[in-house]
């Protein structure tokens, strides 16, 4: 059968070579008789592959030595507890809510601090990044949380918030690698890996050293302690080893891409294809603003819910699938993470064009 353009937020496409090499490993990694799924986390062959993949990720990120690369489980979505639990120190937080998952977020630091919500964009579908060049940070922040890249609504923060000194923490789940970044502007950046990483199951943590915390309230669960996993390296119990073993091979294949820089400039070279087409059609429209739009997710609408339906189970029998937008704002939405060719981006303008002659 052949493979389809998969426009899904996540899980989402991953690099045709990294799935054909795995499947070359399959049944016999390296000579070792057996699948990387069969082996020993303690193992020799295993150690490689998690100290090559953190140091891969190391040279794509330039992560500076005195940030921690850990990888853990629960889905982005755990970091939401495990933030709060772990740079509890006055007890406040200031969080800018840009978002279901940034909302998410917040409602789940409400458990553990005194979380303010200090902006939002949610008047207006969280269409926009507010303006966060004068918030009212707490003097008593112990950070400044952030949803960098919003999944849902297609929006990117293009200047980091002025936290007036307080550490930043960002969830960069659905822009991970997806440009460089200059690690050191952050306290921690995470990341689920099944949007434009690797397969569900493994979330990266990126932290710097001093936020990690000698201890924490005692009613913490040992294993949802960041110094448990930095000190064990991630391997404090049995780490997700497939799924990191399969980031390794995605950093691999970026460094052989050309690295950061260079997925960024075809990542706005796919990006442009799309938003000229919607800023030059009749039928289609783009509904975030201009300039805080994603790299990443595009949502757009035709404006007729029984067209975009149509447009959705038409593209699907043309082979550009999952193009069905969150329920919450409707419509339609193409991510087109690192490993979306850009033919698969020019398939879908072509289809679209084709769809809006057909329907004007
Ligand atoms: C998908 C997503 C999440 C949730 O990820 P899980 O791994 O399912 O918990 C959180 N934040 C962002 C930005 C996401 O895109």
């Amino acid at each position: 059968m052949a493979r389809v353009y998969n426009f899904s937020a996540g899980p989402a496409v991953l690099p045709e070579e990294v799935l054909k090499e795995a499947a070359d490993e399959m049944l016999d990694y390296k000579g070792t008789g057996m699948s990387v799924m069969e082996m020993s986390h303690r193992s020799a062959a295993y150690d490689t592959i998690i100290k090559e993949a953190e140091q891969d990720l190391r040279d794509l990120m330039n992560i500076p030595d005195n940030y921690k690369v850990l990888f853990l489980q629960g889905g982005a979505s755990q970091q939401f507890a495990m933030v709060p639990m772990n740079f509890k120190k006055n007890g406040v937080a200031d969080y800018i809510v840009t978002g279901q998952w940034a909302k998410k977020a917040f409602q789940e630091a409400q458990k553990y601090v005194k979380a303010n919500k200090v902006a939002t964009s949610e008047d207006e579908t969280f269409s926009y990044i507010p303006d966060c060049s004068d918030l009212p940070i707490d003097d008593d922040a112990d950070y400044v949380y952030i949803c960098e890249n919003n999944t849902i609504y297609g929006t990117k923060y293009k200047t980091l918030p002025n936290t007036k000194g307080k550490p930043l923490v960002s969830d960069i789940s659905s822009c991970f690698l997806s440009e460089p970044v200059d690690v050191t502007k952050y306290a921690m950046l995470y990341g689920g890996v099944q949007k434009n990483v690797g397969p569900a199951g493994v979330v990266i943590a990126i932290i710097r050293e001093d936020m990690i915390p000698e201890s924490v309230d005692e009613s913490v669960p040992t294993m949802l302690q960041y110094k448990t996993q930095a000190d064990a390296d991630s391997l404090y119990n049995t780490p997700p080893c497939y799924g990191i073993y399969i980031c390794g091979k995605v950093f691999k294949w970026l460094k052989k891409m050309g690295g950061l820089e260079e997925m960024k400039k075809r990542n706005e070279e796919k990006a442009k294809i799309l938003y000229d087409f919607l800023d030059s059609s009749k039928l289609f429209k783009g509904t975030v603003r201009k300039e805080d739009r994603s790299l990443m997710n595009v949502p757009f609408v035709t404006g007729d819910k029984d067209l975009d339906a149509k447009f959705v189970a038409e593209a699907t029998k043309a082979g550009l699938v999952n193009l069905k937008g969150h329920r919450t704002v409707g419509g339609m939405r193409a991510s087109i993470y690192n490993a979306m060719p850009k033919a698969g981006v020019e398939a879908l303008v072509d289809f679209m064009k084709k769809f809006e002659a057909e329907n004007a």
